[in-house]
């Protein structure tokens, strides 16, 4: 793969946890390569690491050895100051719980990534034509508190686009979600993988929602396979 369209390689990545008085070898060497416009859903037993190799691909924890490289760069050797930047500016998070701040308009959460980036106007058309495009024009100055699950999800997808990432991560974003409001938030998230050519690698439980994406990894006693 040219280093132009690679956004993602992974190689042999271990993760392993160090108990009270043992070590939980969780990946034992996970290896792939994503580019963008590619859409991957990981699946897998409870329990086998998925959320760990998000949190890994996403630079919130290292590895323990391998290598991963972003842009063709390699995030894990910088300073904490130097990484937070680049994650902020390269990495768009959707999670289970969308984590909005309930002291906050929907506007207000849309626009916090830019006020984290330190950018001098913290784009406020931008957030509205976020908002827009997740289908919440009406919603800028509520709550989130006042909002449905699917429309604080989508909230939570616009926050996420904010900086312009090249990669969305995304934990079981309908996990909490019914199954019409979660088929709903999933079309959201496709339309703007799919207008921005984003690679967005999702962890999921559902059959339903993985058959939806371009690849699929298995993660299965720490190894990883394409299915
Ligand atoms: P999944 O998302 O596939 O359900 P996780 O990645 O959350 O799985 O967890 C995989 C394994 O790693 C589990 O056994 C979990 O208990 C363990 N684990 C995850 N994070 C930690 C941690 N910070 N410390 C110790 N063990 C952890
Ligand atoms: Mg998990």
């Amino acid at each position: 793969m040219t280093e132009e369209v690679r956004v993602l390689r992974v190689l042999d990545v271990h993760k392993d946890f160090e108990l009270q008085d043992h070590r939980v070898e969780v990946l034992r060497g996970v290896s792939f390569e994503a580019k963008a416009g590619e859409t991957i859903a990981v699946t897998g037993p409870s329990g086998s690491g998925k959320s760990t190799l998000l949190h890994i691909l996403g630079t919130l924890e290292p590895p323990t050895t391998g290598t991963v490289e972003i842009n063709s760069q390699s995030p894990f050797v910088w300073s904490e100051k130097k990484l937070a930047r680049f994650r902020n500016r390269t990495i768009g998070f959707i999670f289970q719980e969308h984590y909005l701040l309930p002291q906050y308009s929907v506007l207000e959460n849309v626009l916090l990534p830019a006020l984290a980036s330190g950018a001098d106007r913290p784009g406020r058309v931008r957030a509205r034509e976020l908002l827009h495009r997740v289908g919440l024009s009406h919603r800028t100055e509520h709550r989130p508190g006042q909002l449905s699950g699917g429309e604080r999800q989508r909230v939570a997808i616009a926050r996420a686009l904010m900086n312009a990432p090249r990669m969305l991560l995304c934990d079981e974003p309908t996990g909490s979600l019914d199954s019409s409001t979660a088929g709903q938030v999933s079309d959201v998230l496709f339309e703007v993988q799919k207008e921005d050519s984003l690679l967005m690698i999702t962890v999921t439980h559902s059959d339903n929602l993985a058959s939806r994406f371009s690849r699929r990894l298995c993660l299965r006693e720490g190894r990883c396979s394409e299915v």
